[in-house]
């Protein structure tokens, strides 16, 4: 076992991990964990945007950014930490913009904005589909510059706690196989996303949610998990994501009759309506049978914008398309489906990014998240395009400052407790030891099959109490893997059957949540439960670990500005 010992060990190198590790390395020593190289982060694919009320192209100001963001939210979202959001974007863009970072133009030099599905203006800034690629390369060359200390391909297994302080945690080199101990005052998760609980999805094959089983394995709940957002363009079979830029852009979406069926779902904001209600219309015509030759699948069409602008603002798309179904968007429509793309729910934190155990809003010393792994809560029930980037930016900034000033206040290490690797330990040679018959690739591909069939976008209470079972089962099996590679070097085998035990974790908490919410809100949509129900659902769901499974209790939704009414579009 290696010892370290930092001030601040920040868990991921997306955006989020990036941008606080820029802010504490100025003042307190830094150690940046990632199990992939830093620009192999899933921030990196993002494609369309970070929103900001910048009034580039129209005009705009954050009451309507706050607005958006909150109806989007389906009325779940924290007003409080969303006004920080929306009033802090300018800010934060300008400086990315300050940093380097190549957003595409106007002909009078201003941030070029386009529109984004639930955004009422354009306001998506973006530099054509590579946005999140050229923020995330940006954010590390100034954490070189900076002298950011990476220890780069570090997977983190556990987090170590004394009564109730979290105190550092414990990572295997990849390469080397070895354990390392990192004892700290602060640590922050920055883990990002789960996309790959289902089988199809947009995630890159790092987003295993570890950070969130992590967690929830030490008596941290998580919250909300049950809103998982299924974005309407993913391609078809493969799940890559076709960005909402190219609606953005002006792009249609057609059913088997070359219909733009839009018109019949929401009829004022047509292929811009948001993700939750532009997923279900698509999964609606698939399923009263108007998918392109009856399958499932529906068209994106962009050839009326013209070959010219789909290279200049589109580019990626374009070569994704040609590269994985074949297609030149120039000359054809592209076939799409709906895609599981991100999660809403998460660590549950204060708008310092300071984790906290309950509905009380009690803080945890020394644990902060920011980032898709966390719940601040910006994005409620279902999150609009942009707005990630810009959280994951501006709230990775404030938990760096938090983390900054607790590190400059508290002259003390928190005291290791006694064995503090020994959870990380036990659980590595357990894998390592385990000589039984289920394979880890086959229960993988069970778990994702089954939550993409029966914990999608319609949900029932047959489906997901059977979903519950399967996750249970799968769990049980889970304890009779073996892995093939006994050694410890760049053992891959051992990683995945370590991400494979976070994915078992917490989509049991997606899928009991799922079952636990008798409504309709956001992106959780209970075909038995067809409505919002404010009176018994306007909550928060906090998740604790059990023997038997999640154990729920709630936390109240913060309503500054804006109460509840229906929402259309
Ligand atoms: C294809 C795609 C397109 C998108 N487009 C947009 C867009 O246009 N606009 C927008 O606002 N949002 C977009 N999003 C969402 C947005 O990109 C993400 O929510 C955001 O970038 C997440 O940033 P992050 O810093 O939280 O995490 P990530 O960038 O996902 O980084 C996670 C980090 O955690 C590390 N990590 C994870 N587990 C461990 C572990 N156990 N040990 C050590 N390290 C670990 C990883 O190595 C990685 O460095 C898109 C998402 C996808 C998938």
């Amino acid at each position: 076992m290696i010892h370290h010992q930092h001030d601040i060990v920040i868990i991921g190198a997306g955006l989020a991990g990036l941008r606080a590790a820029l802010e504490t390395s100025r003042v307190a020593d830094t150690a940046l964990l990632t199990k992939v190289y830093p620009s192999r982060s899933h921030s990196g694919g993002a494609q369309g945007g970070i929103a900001a009320s910048l009034a580039n192209e129209s005009d705009d100001n954050w009451e309507l950014h706050m607005f958006d963001t909150v109806k989007g939210s389906d009325y779940l979202g924290d007003q409080d930490a969303i006004e920080i959001l929306v009033k802090e974007a300018p800010a934060t863009v300008i400086e990315l913009e300050h940093m380097g970072v190549p957003f595409s133009r106007n002909a009078n030099g201003t941030i070029a904005q386009r529109r984004f599905g639930g955004h009422s203006r354009p306001r998506a800034c973006y530099a054509s589909d590579y946005t999140g690629h050229v923020i995330l390369h940006t954010l590390y060359e100034q954490g070189v510059k900076q002298g950011v200390e990476v220890y780069s391909e570090f997977y983190v297994v556990s987090l170590i706690m004394n009564k109730g302080n979290c105190c550092g945690v414990v990572a295997l080199d990849i390469l080397s196989g070895e354990l390392h101990l990192f004892h700290s005052k602060a640590v922050m998760f920055a883990t990002g996303g789960y996309g790959r609980a289902y089988k199809i999805t947009s995630n890159a094959h790092a987003n295993t949610g570890d950070g969130l089983s992590i967690v929830y394995r030490v008596d941290i709940p998580i919250e909300d998990m049950e809103f998982v957002q299924f974005h309407p363009t993913g391609l078809y079979k493969h799940g890559i994501l076709v960005t909402e830029g190219a609606r953005g852009e002006g792009g249609y979406l057609l059913n088997k009759d070359g219909e733009r069926f839009m018109k019949n779902y929401a009829p004022e904001k047509m292929e811009l309506a948001p993700r939750d209600l532009t997923s279900r219309a698509m999964q609606t015509e698939m399923n009263e049978g108007r998918g392109i030759e009856g399958k499932d699948y529906i068209h994106i069409d962009l050839r009326h914008l013209g070959a010219a602008k789909i290279l200049e603002r589109l580019p990626q798309i374009h070569e994704l398309a040609l590269n994985f179904v074949g297609v030149d968007c120039t000359k054809e429509p592209i076939p799409i489906q709906p895609t599981a793309h991100y999660s809403m729910g998460g660590i549950p934190t204060d708008n310092h990014g300071q984790v906290v155990i309950d509905k009380d809003n009690t803080p945890v010393k020394g644990l902060y998240a920011a980032g898709e792994c966390a719940c601040v809560s910006v994005h409620g029930g279902n999150r609009l395009g942009t707005n990630s980037l810009l959280e994951a930016t501006l709230f990775g900034q404030r938990a760096g400052e938090a983390m900054a000033e607790l590190v400059q206040r508290e002259k003390e290490f928190t005291p290791l407790p006694e064995n503090p690797a020994q959870p990380a330990e036990k659980e590595i040679a357990t894998i390592l030891e385990n000589e039984g018959k289920e394979s880890v690739a086959q229960i993988r591909e069970e778990l994702q099959v089954s939550m993409t069939d029966n914990c999608g976008i319609f949900r029932d209470e047959k489906k997901l109490k059977k979903e519950l079972e399967i996750v249970k089962s799968l769990q049980e099996r889970y304890k009779h893997i073996h892995i093939d590679d006994k050694g410890m070097r760049c053992n891959t085998d051992l990683m995945e059957a370590l991400e494979l035990g976070h994915l078992l974790d917490f989509a049991e908490v997606i899928v009991a949540g799922a079952l636990n919410r008798t409504e309709s809100r956001g992106s959780h949509y209970r075909i038995d439960y067809p409505k919002r129900d404010d009176e018994n659902w306007l909550k928060h769901t906090l998740a604790y670990r059990t023997d038997k499974g999640p154990r729920f209790d709630y936390k109240k939704v913060v309503i500054t500005r804006y109460q509840p009414t229906e929402r259309k579009y």
